[in-house]
Parts: structure tokens; sequence; C-alpha cells
């Protein structure tokens, strides 16, 4: 019978840097990664969309009637973007695996709080 003490050979013998170090190289790693797949691999948001035409969202923000829409909302600069303010495309919360153009715009709109 085996000792409870028994070296666990299967864990790789590692100092508590090296395990740091290498963690914190595989979480940036896997953090780039997954920017690069949400950005570049989802779909754009068709505009005949039936949620993107019940929110009126269009690609190009400046088609929008004044009436509408504040000339400074576009979806760069909303709340629900989850890229860049100058990314051309990136995710929002409101079409789950879809991409909006960040000169876009939708009645959804959200004041950004980091901004
Ligand atoms: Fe653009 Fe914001 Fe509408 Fe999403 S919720 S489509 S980011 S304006």
């Amino acid at each position: 019978m085996q000792s409870s003490k028994a070296p666990r050979r299967w864990l790789p013998r590692m100092t508590r840097r090296r395990f740091f170090t290498t963690a914190g190289a595989a979480a940036v790693a896997t953090t780039g990664l997954s920017r690069f797949a949400t950005a570049g691999d989802l779909v754009r948001v068709d505009e005949s969309d039936p949620t993107a035409k019940a929110l009126n969202y269009v690609h190009d923000a400046k088609t929008v009637d004044a009436a509408k829409r504040a000339s400074d909302r576009y979806c760069y600069n909303c709340a629900l973007f989850q890229g860049e303010t100058d990314d051309e495309w990136a995710a929002c919360g409101i079409f789950p695996g879809k991409a909006v153009a960040g000169q876009g715009w939708c009645s959804a709109w959200a004041p950004n709080p980091a901004e």
C-alpha cells in the first residue's frame, strides 16, 4: 500500500516564481486569443435582422435622421460596445455572437460610464 506522503510525480517540479511566471504568460496569451477570436470571427449584424430592424440599427450612424439620434452617438462610444473606440467592428451585448460597426448606431445606445 502506498503512503499518503508519497511524492506526486504527475506534478512537474516547479518553483513558486516559475509557476507564477508561467501562469501569468498563459493568462496574457489566453486574453489575447480571446480578443482576437471575438473581434475577427464574429458574423456582422445584418441590418435586416429582426432585432436590428426593431432597434433601428445601421452600420453608418450618419445616415440616421438627426431627430432620432444625437450626432455624437456611435456604437464605438456606447456602453454595450465590447471593442476599443477605434475598432471598426466589435461585439455588442444586444447582438450575442455578432459584430456591430464602430461607426454604427441603434436606439438602445447607452452612455459609456468610462467616458
Ligand atoms: Fe451599437 Fe450600442 Fe446599439 Fe450595440 S447597443 S448596436 S453598441 S448603439
